[in-house]
């Protein structure tokens, strides 16, 4: 990866890309911006990029289409911005492959620990190709999967088979959003027909384990209206 990741932003909203080109500027990004989903997809054929900012609705060429063009031929890592209200779209667009999703207005701090959160799992990822990691450590929690043993700050946490397969899910796509569909999904298989309050106990029950304050959870969060995260930023 190059030291100065290039940040493709796709957004029509002039004011507000051009306060995240000089926000981006300022923490070391260069940053390229299309402001319509046909001109993201040329400038994304054109350069170099390392990271795509996706807004949902653009003129055009909606973000939807952008996405499923790019993902057509690369895997490069695409956050989905959208603003409130478009939560539906923006499920399908992480079942088609988006990395990430952030709801307009959000804080720079938070988008650039995204941005770095999916630059770092893919460099993870192009090396686990190699090795087939069977442990994963990310934040204060060490998964060893071939031992199904989980480890919280190095105290040995005891996990029923459906927490670790869960936790499993969330920690292998830390940074990420997981759907509730993909989880439900995953964990239980394409043919339950359970309760999906299932997975919100199951949740809540890792979150009693692990979290300092179940309440106001730091390591998995929740993106309402559509999953929960593994944050790659908790301590
Ligand atoms: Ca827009």
């Amino acid at each position: 990866m190059s030291t100065t990741p290039t940040v493709l932003v796709v957004e029509d909203e002039e004011a507000y890309a051009d306060a995240l080109t000089i926000g981006l500027a300022r923490e070391g990004f260069t940053v390229l911006w299309a402001r319509d989903g046909q001109e993201g997809v040329e400038l994304f054929q054109k350069n170099d990029v390392d990271v795509i900012l996706l807004d949902l609705m653009l003129p055009k060429m909606s973000g939807f289409d952008v996405c499923r063009s790019i993902r057509a031929t690369s895997d490069v890592p695409i956050i989905v911005v959208s603003a409130k209200g478009e939560e539906i779209d923006a499920v399908v667009m992480l079942e088609m492959g988006a990395d990430d999703y952030v709801t307009k207005p959000y804080r720079l701090r938070e988008l650039v620990a995204r941005i770095r959160a999916v630059q770092r799992r893919r460099d993870a990822g192009s090396s686990a190709a190699v090795e087939a990691t069977q442990v994963f450590e990310v934040g204060p929690v060490r998964l060893e999967i071939e031992t199904r043993r989980c480890f919280l700050r190095g105290e040995e946490i005891k996990l029923r088979k459906k927490e670790f397969a869960l936790l499993q899910l969330l920690i292998e796509h830390a940074g990420r959003v997981m759907t509730r569909d993909v989880l439900i999904e995953q964990v239980w298989g394409a043919d339950y027909f359970g309760d999906t309050k299932t997975l919100d106990v199951h949740i809540k029950r890792l979150r009693n384990l692990l979290e300092t304050a179940p309440k106001d959870p730091l390591i998995i969060t929740t993106v309402r209206g559509i999953g929960y995260r593994f944050e790659t930023n908790a301590v």
